[in-house]
């Protein structure tokens, strides 16, 4: 199931994105389906007709991994990782689909960073691996955006993972989806970037579920991304970047100038 949050010009809603006689739709949901039971209140708007929202919007935190691809690790000059590397980013660092990736003006090196995001169900701690698929709501697609510079520079990774639009998240959330084994691709301007799978990770998402949970609660809504291949580089400002998971959708993005 895909549950997609958007807006119709008033305050977000919720939604299960389908197919009707071969027409994309939403039917519409009662309340927010990762803080209440499913239900749909009958209503039904064609997809295109809906603005997408960021499909989840942190109560709590945005988890990051760093370096769970070995090509990526290389690619920056560091060592494959012993165990998950963890940041954080914060929750207003989330913006949706379409929405603008805005330059900041304190970086000269603004990266993309294609990846698997987990949207977690409910409340949890020291999560088994053999347990993770009972506290995991589902799959999105995000960017990791970083300003590779102040990265550098600061050592500690909070400003530079951490200002507001820093976080694409998108189109929707796959509920039921093998994430083992899946094409993660980001294309600048249209042109083919980053080309990885997700078995290409150093830790697999059940390892990074259960690590994470090993030192903070997760929340419903929380989400954890994966870690991004190799092939991350540049973006300016009139740039458009997409990020696409297999089997989930595309994430597309503007880059704009801060104003
Ligand atoms: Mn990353």
């Amino acid at each position: 199931m895909r549950i997609a949050r958007f807006s119709t010009n008033g305050d977000p809603r919720f939604g299960v994105v389908g197919d009707d006689a071969g027409t994309a739709v939403v039917g519409v949901l009662e309340g927010d389906p990762l803080h209440s039971r499913l239900r749909l209140s009958g209503e039904k708007l064609r997809l295109d007709a809906v603005r997408l929202l960021a499909p989840v919007l942190p109560r709590s935190k945005v988890v990051g991994i760093g370096r769970n691809y070995a090509a990526h690790a290389a690619e920056m000059g560091n060592d494959p990782p012993q165990q998950p590397l963890v940041f954080f980013k914060p929750n207003t660092s989330v913006v949706g689909p379409h929405d603008a990736i805005v330059y900041p003006t304190q970086t000269r090196s603004l990266h993309f960073e294609g990846e698997l995001a987990v949207v977690i169900k409910r409340i949890c701690r020291d999560v088994d691996v053999s347990d993770v698929p009972k506290v995991v709501y589902g799959y999105t697609v995000g960017n990791d955006v970083t300003a590779r510079d102040l990265q550098e520079r600061d050592g500690q990774w909070a400003r530079a993972k951490g200002f507001d639009s820093f976080c694409p998240l998108g189109p929707w959330i796959e509920t039921e989806l093998d994430v083992g084994d899946l094409a993660v691709t980001t294309t600048l301007n249209g042109e083919r970037r980053q080309d990885g799978r997700t078995a290409q990770m150093i830790f697999d998402v059940p390892t990074l579920v259960s690590y994470v949970s090993s030192f903070t609660t997760l929340l419903p809504g929380d989400v954890i991304l994966t870690g991004t291949p190799a092939g991350v580089g540049p973006m300016e400002a009139g740039d458009e970047v997409a990020v696409t998971v297999e089997g989930i959708g595309t994430l597309a993005n503007p880059v704009v100038a801060r104003g």
